[in-house]
């Protein structure tokens, strides 16, 4: 659609404009431009400008549109609203028009909205106008429809006017109650707005998942968020983790067909309402502000607290908390009048990619790393990124001399999104991804369905250094006031060339080196004779055995007396523990089949490293007559005796296994005080043994 030279002077143009105060004779291009970056952003999936610049250029087109009507042209942006309509999911209108949020960047344009309130709602300026401050949710926008307390229907978005019928999928979220007791407020239909988002959390977690199984990774929550929604199969979206957050009553009408929307009174109060029918909401105290400016100081402290935060955010939504003067506001053709966006800062970022290292992990895996020109972002200086692997900078057409666009979102690690293909000069270097080790030049190899190159040569330098630092490290021997420059110094002295030289260091030597005194000598002395003593599922753990973590080394650990018997362990024995599957039982199993590892283990005992199984390694024993063996267990509310992580220990201890959700399977459910949703399903379910936190240490104590 556009040529090379067309979208370099279009990137140029747009630069201007984000730079002077647009004028009327501007209004041209920058229809023009907006129309190209929407085409960048909606077609081809590859925006140029970050959303904060694109909402700029929109808001400069809007406010020149106010000021002179008579420019509009049927085409400008302002004209017609985004849609994200797919052939696969039938269409739905919305009960109410789905509008999307004015939006506004400071304080100046938060008095302008509070002024045009006033006016409409003819309010003077001394006259009390409560607002609601709530996050700003960055994920896929979802509406349910409730009729007769049942969920009837849930959509997306859409155009706003017309949504994609998602009820399949929204029905497999925990979040969204299939029933709620709306006729108890004399409400017989209602449509909810809200947001299905994904904890960065999770959102981390499922990144690294399809990291390891090769998969293309999500840019940020929303992208994994609204994919979740639009899932084929909607167990999918279940799978995903998306929960949903209601934040709106945008339609509610009586069995007789009246608006009862008034009977809420304030925003405030419909939250509440939606909490108690078992919604999940954002309600916080302080929310409700008593003037613009406390509404500003509120946005302002979820911008400064937004990494805090569980779930991403991109801004706040100042609202009049009144449901009268929302009426009373109306809305614009696009807009509510009523109810604005606070954005906030971008964390995205250009910069330029300057060189690529690479970097070889404990297991031989080399991850490319680019060096960029440093550049702020959200907050802190950004200069080196991971490129994950191979197929990452394959897939991303990544070059050196590249600008490139960054983002933080979901997590505090920086990711790079994108190259800027249409700032390319021509002298872009493709990256050429080695194939022999930068350490010790042995030719790279790949396991089929992982996504790493990984050297091969057990001995390699890197590689072993990577292990030592592992083996040390909290996770692994816990080994205090050793460190990073220390492990390579003792390397390259030639006093550590396998794990067991850390147990026999000539400290003699090492205190005549510099920086070494006596005092950090005995230190360093002590912490290794500590660490001899760990339990063995440490041990097992710091051999930096590929696939074998900590999770699975506790169960090996549990079943043996002593580590050397793994010499004669067959793969099946490994398999034969519950949760370990056969690519742990075949790296283990590898492992303790060479004599070169049996050898280290060895030594390492002679130096008094701890081979035996200890009273730390054999599991939790569950008394025959234990009261709740075999039970699965699930508590909810808030308990007064005890806190929930010792409840959960205390049951354990009692034979039950604890468990994260009311289904068939549970057996019981302790009630502690404020249960919810969780109390309703159990109650519903009918096969569940409800308990009070009383009755459960009754019974625990019996
Ligand atoms: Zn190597």
């Amino acid at each position: 659609m556009y040529d090379k030279a067309t979208e370099i002077e279009f990137v140029k143009k747009t630069q201007t404009l984000l730079k002077k105060n647009t004028l009327k004779e501007d209004y041209d291009n920058l229809v023009q431009s907006l129309q190209y970056h929407e085409w960048k952003y909606y077609v081809q999936n590859s925006p140029v400008l970050s959303d904060f610049d694109f909402d700029t250029l929109f808001k400069k087109l809007e406010h020149l549109e106010l000021q002179y009507p008579e420019l509009v042209v049927a085409d400008s942006p302002t004209q017609r609203v985004s849609s994200d309509l797919s052939p696969d999911f039938p269409a739905v209108a919305h009960l109410n028009p789905m509008l999307s949020l004015a939006n506004s960047y400071n304080g100046d344009d938060l008095q302008e909205f509070d002024k045009q309130i006033r006016k409409i709602c003819l309010l003077d300026d001394q006259a009390p106008l409560d607002y609601f401050v709530e996050p700003k949710y960055d994920g896929g926008s979802i509406a349910l429809v409730y009729e007769n307390d049942q969920l009837l229907r849930a959509a997306t978005r859409g155009n706003g006017a017309k949504g994609e019928e998602m009820t399949a999928n929204a029905k497999t979220l925990p979040t969204v109650p299939l029933k709620a007791n709306f006729s108890k407020y004399g409400i017989y239909k209602v449509e909810l707005r809200g947001e299905a988002v994904i904890a960065k959390k999770r959102f981390h977690k499922i990144n690294e998942e399809r990291e390891k199984e090769g998969l293309a990774l999500f840019a940020n929550p929303r992208n994994a968020a609204t994919g979740g929604l639009r899932m084929k199969d909607a167990n999918e979206s279940r799978k995903r983790g998306l929960e949903v957050f209601i934040f709106q009553i945008a339609y509610a009408v009586d069995a007789q067909g009246q608006n009862i929307l008034p009977n809420l009174e304030s925003h405030k109060k419909t939250i509440e309402l939606l909490q108690e029918l078992g919604f999940k909401v954002s309600l916080k105290k302080e929310q409700v502000c008593k003037n613009i400016n406390a509404a500003l100081k509120a946005c302002n402290d979820w911008e400064r607290d937004r990494e805090k935060f569980d779930y991403e955010i991109d801004g706040a939504v100042v609202k009049v908390d009144s449901i009268a003067l929302q009426t009373k506001s109306g809305s614009t053709q696009h807009h509510p009048r009523w109810a604005i966006a606070f954005k906030f800062k971008a964390k995205q970022a250009h910069t330029q990619l300057e060189e690529v290292e690479y970097q070889i992990g404990k297991t031989g895996a080399l991850t490319p790393v680019a060096k960029v020109t440093p550049v702020q972002l959200a907050g802190v200086t950004v200069s080196s990124i991971s490129l994950h692997n191979a197929d990452f900078i394959k897939q991303k057409d990544l070059r050196v001399g590249d600008t490139v666009v960054i983002e933080r979102a979901g997590d505090v690690i920086p990711y790079v999104v994108k190259s800027l293909e249409e700032m390319r000069s021509g002298k872009e270097v493709p990256i050429d991804f080695p194939t022999t080790c930068p350490s010790c030049s042995s030719t790279l190899a790949k396991e089929k369905d992982e996504a790493a190159w990984r050297c091969p040569n057990y001995d390699c330098k890197a590689q072993f250094l990577q292990r030592l630092i592992y083996h040390i490290s909290k996770d692994a021997m816990n080994i205090d006031g050793f460190g990073k420059s220390n492990v390579e110094t003792f390397y390259d002295k030639g006093w550590i060339s396998d794990l067991s030289d850390i147990y026999n260091l000539d400290y003699d030597c090492i205190s005549n080196l510099e920086g070494f005194g006596s005092r950090s000598v005995e230190k360093l002395k002590s912490a290794i004779d500590k660490a001899k003593s760990n339990p063995i599922h440490r041990l097992l753990n710091s051999l930096s055995i590929h696939h074998l973590g900590r999770k699975a080394s506790k169960l090996i650990a549990q079943e043996i007396n002593h580590v050397l018997e793994l010499k004669n362990w067959k793969e099946e024995q490994y398999t034969d523990i519950k949760d370990i599957g056969p690519v742990v039982a075949q790296n283990v199993s590898a492992y303790f089949s060479d004599d070169k590892h049996i050898a280290v283990l060895e030594k390492m005992e002679s130096y008094g490293v701890n081979l035996q199984q200890t009273e730390l390694d054999k599991p939790k024993q569950v008394r025959a007559d234990a009261p709740l063996i075999g039970k699965t267990i699930l508590f909810t509310g808030s308990l007064q005796t005890m806190s929930r992580k010792v409840a959960q220990a205390t049951a354990e201890e009692a034979g039950a296994k604890n468990i994260s959700a009311v289904s068939s399977k549970l057996d019981i459910l302790v009630v502690g005080e404020k249960a919810g949703s969780k109390l309703k399903k159990a109650q519903a379910l009918g096969t569940v043994e409800i308990m009070t936190e009383e009755a459960f240490n009754q019974l625990v104590n019996s």
